[in-house]
């Protein structure tokens, strides 16, 4: 489905910002989003709703923490299947009704935990968390499972595998937050090896999240340059992130992403969309910028800071926790 309707299209619109639409519309930090999907069923679906709207071909499914091992914070790992096939069942239905066919990606995020020997969790018990998780969206509906903010090239090798017996494709993005790199280390250029050695292989690879949108877009560079040929999804957040306290504010304005859409495209990237900070107000102008592209010379890194603002690479090197190991955040 994913690369049926890339075929046809040529390239794709995934979402935008799953947290941090919730938290503007009453979710409480601290709390997991993916009760939503049982509790306010009816906000889920509004903002897949309001994505379609504005131009999404792919809606990400409300389950990027529901994992038995991330759900045990809540006292919810018992509800991993009810809680994705639910995710997956809001999507599936909302999509159903655009009148055009958009994909379910069944969101699947870190445990949460760090790989043995750093942390204690086991690889096969990596890959059974994951295809549990895997289970409950497909039985929900998903097209393809979506592997995102991954920073450890192990908990991608466990994803995949748990994924795996489902049968469905998946496609997997690392988080470029660490001095260009994954917290864990991995760096994009990387990427395209990691998952040469896949079986199956991803549908697609790519990033998202990490800093800003012009970082993202570096690591895109790098991505494409490793391999030509691969099918890269750019998924980075509004702009650059500004921390006021305990919040982190994202300055992109819908046409500083729409600028964002058009240097992901002549970066190499086939699949764009938005993380943290991106609403439906700033998808519709990446959207009108896909339809109304005109394709230019691969962008540099002066062009990009040019258009978009800043790499902060060496900021986030220099953060205090920017070199140690931190337990997964959320994607917000
Ligand atoms: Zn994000």
């Amino acid at each position: 489905m994913l690369l049926e309707l890339l075929a046809e299209k040529g390239r794709l619109l995934a979402d935008g910002a799953t947290g941090t639409n919730y938290f503007d519309r009453g979710l409480t930090s601290g709390d997991a989003p993916e009760l939503w999907n049982v509790q306010s069923a009816e906000r889920v679906a509004q903002l897949h709703q309001e994505f379609i709207e504005a131009g999404a071909d792919i809606i990400l499914t409300n389950s990027f923490g529901a994992n038995a091992r991330r759900l045990r914070l809540h006292d919810a790992h018992d509800r991993v299947i009810e809680l994705n096939r639910r995710a997956a069942e809001i999507a599936r239905e909302v999509a159903d009704r655009a009148g055009r066919r958009v994909v379910v990606a069944g969101s699947i995020g870190p445990t949460g935990d760090l790989f043995a020997p750093l942390g204690e969790l086991t690889f096969a018990q990596a890959v059974e968390a994951f295809a549990e998780q895997a289970e409950g969206l497909k039985a929900g509906g998903a097209d393809v499972f979506w592997i995102e903010t991954m920073s450890a090239p192990d908990e991608i090798r466990a994803a995949a595998e748990g994924v795996a017996a489902a049968g469905l494709p998946y496609v997997f993005t690392a988080s470029f937050d660490t001095a260009g790199r994954t917290m864990m280390g991995l760096a994009p250029a990387e990427l395209p090896n990691l998952a040469a050695a896949l079986t199956p292989a991803p549908a697609a690879i790519g990033g998202n999240c990490g800093v800003g949108a012009p970082d993202l877009l570096l690591a895109i560079l790098e991505i494409t340059t490793a391999d030509p040929n691969a099918v890269v999804i750019a998924k980075g957040n509004c702009g650059i992130p500004q921390v006021t306290g305990d919040h982190v504010h994202y300055t992109g304005t819908p046409e500083l992403m729409a600028d964002y859409t058009r240097l992901a495209l002549d970066a190499g990237a086939r699949i764009v969309g938005g993380c943290c900070g991106t609403t439906p107000r700033h998808l519709a102008a990446m959207r009108a910028a896909m339809e109304s592209h005109v394709p230019r010379a691969r962008p540099d890194v002066d062009e990009i800071v040019r258009r978009l603002g800043p790499i902060l690479l060496k900021q986030a090197a220099g953060r205090p926790d920017g070199d140690r190991p931190r337990r997964g955040r959320r994607r917000a």
